[in-house]
């Protein structure tokens, strides 16, 4: 068989692993929601809870966003008519950088059309071919693209593990570029990286310091701004890189930092230069959310609460690792055992998703549970009780 046929019908992902997966009623994927209502979404024509969201702070639908929306389209259009560098940037697009810079403490930010345009056009504008990127074994995708694509050499250190970044930082060559890399919060694991030691780490041997907030953004910290807040720590990151999809419910990445570095990146990173802009609309959405989530904090504290429940709830039942966070992997082992647990959740209306290799290593594979500020502690108890019941069916549990 052809390479390219084999990749497509063969592999994991590919038609006949799909059509199988249906066959057996194990596929979840790629399947649409027809309604999102708070924590309620409604799938396959029924109305299940959602612990599958990144509906953090239940922003979505929020209607001062949705007005902020309305009112930029009406007078901007639907879209822009040209990239950033050239006619495409819009008054709105300069507010929102200035929100998320004041958001951070930073002198500046710049936006990008996704959080994965972010990470591919600020590692491979910050470092290329000679330099070094040292990065943590779980860092999300668009870091490692982003660091393939650059050429850098790529380093990686066990997870939070910072010995183990230590000695990579040792080994790296003094004389060329080095950044170092992590998310703040593991999105699939749900742990929080050691900042402080990083940081410590990284001053030490005089690297620079990346970090993506994505799911750090609006749940760490007593306020939401951050894993800084999280670890009372100022100034401790060189580059601030966040998504405006998760607990802000737009469409967009940044980059926050200092003004040299926004300049060099407005100029310079691709996805900035040859990519459209975040349209009007999205743009407006995002800055109306900003001024939500600081002028709401307790939005922040009922999220928090729920991710403890949560977390206390579930890691007396099953395995979910080092989580600190809403992110409450379930470990189930075999993909298998995963995808019977979802479909048992989903039949008792709890919507819940797997995550199975190569997503994350093999042999983890885990439903992937997230809660939000939209939930209530009878919500979790009923979640619970599905999971028990569900555990139990799969063996997962005694
Ligand atoms: N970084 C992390 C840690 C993420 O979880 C995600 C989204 N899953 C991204 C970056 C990419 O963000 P976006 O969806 O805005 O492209």
């Amino acid at each position: 068989m052809d390479p390219i046929e084999k990749r497509i019908y063969e592999t994991k992902g590919g038609t006949r692993w799909v059509s199988e997966a249906k066959k057996a009623g194990l596929h979840f994927y790629n399947q649409p929601v027809e309604e999102i209502n708070g924590k309620y979404v409604t799938f396959k024509g029924h109305r299940m809870l959602n612990f599958a969201s990144y509906n953090y702070l239940d922003l979505l639908k929020h209607p001062k966003i949705e007005a902020a929306a309305l009112e930029a389209m009406r007078r901007y259009g639907t879209g822009t008519h040209g990239v950033r560098i050239l006619s495409g940037t819009l008054p709105l697009h300069e507010n929102l950088e200035q929100t998320i810079a004041d958001f951070y403490g930073t002198e500046s930010a710049a936006v990008f059309p996704s959080g994965y345009a972010a990470n591919l056009a600020t590692i491979s504008a910050l470092v290329g071919r000679g330099d070094i990127v040292i990065c943590d074994k779980y860092d999300h995708a668009s870091i490692l693209d982003g660091c393939l694509l650059s050429q850098a050499r790529l380093m990686r250190f066990h997870h939070n593990d910072m010995k183990s970044l230590e000695s990579q930082l040792k080994r790296a060559d003094t004389r060329v570029g080095r950044l170092v890399i992590t998310d703040a919060v593991f999105s699939m694991d749900g742990d929080i990286i050691n900042l402080p030691k990083v940081r410590q780490l990284c001053r030490k041997y005089g690297a620079y310091l990346m970090i993506d907030e994505a799911h750090s953004l609006g749940a760490l910290g007593a306020t939401g701004h951050g894993i800084e807040e999280h670890f009372g720590l100022n100034n401790a990151i060189d580059i601030k890189m966040g998504t405006l999809s998760k607990a802000i419910p737009s469409m967009g990445g940044y980059v926050a930092g200092s003004q040299e570095l926004t300049s060099y990146l407005k100029h310079a990173a691709r996805s900035f230069v040859f990519s459209a802009p975040l349209s009007p609309v999205l743009t407006a959405a995002a800055q109306a959310s900003f001024e939500i989530l600081q002028a709401e904090p307790e939005r922040v504290t009922k999220l928090q609460h729920n991710a403890s429940v949560l977390r206390n709830s579930t890691k007396s039942l099953f395995n979910t690792l080092n989580t600190q966070t809403p992110v409450v992997p379930i470990i189930c082992g075999e993909d298998e055992t995963a995808y019977r647990m979802v479909k048992l959740c989903q039949e008792e209306n709890i919507y819940v998703l797997p995550v199975v290799s190569p997503a994350v290593p093999e042999g983890l594979a885990r439903l992937r549970v997230t809660v939000t500020a939209a939930h209530s502690e009878e919500d979790i108890s009923h979640l619970m009780t599905v999971l028990e019941q569900a555990g139990k069916a799969v063996g997962l549990i005694g």
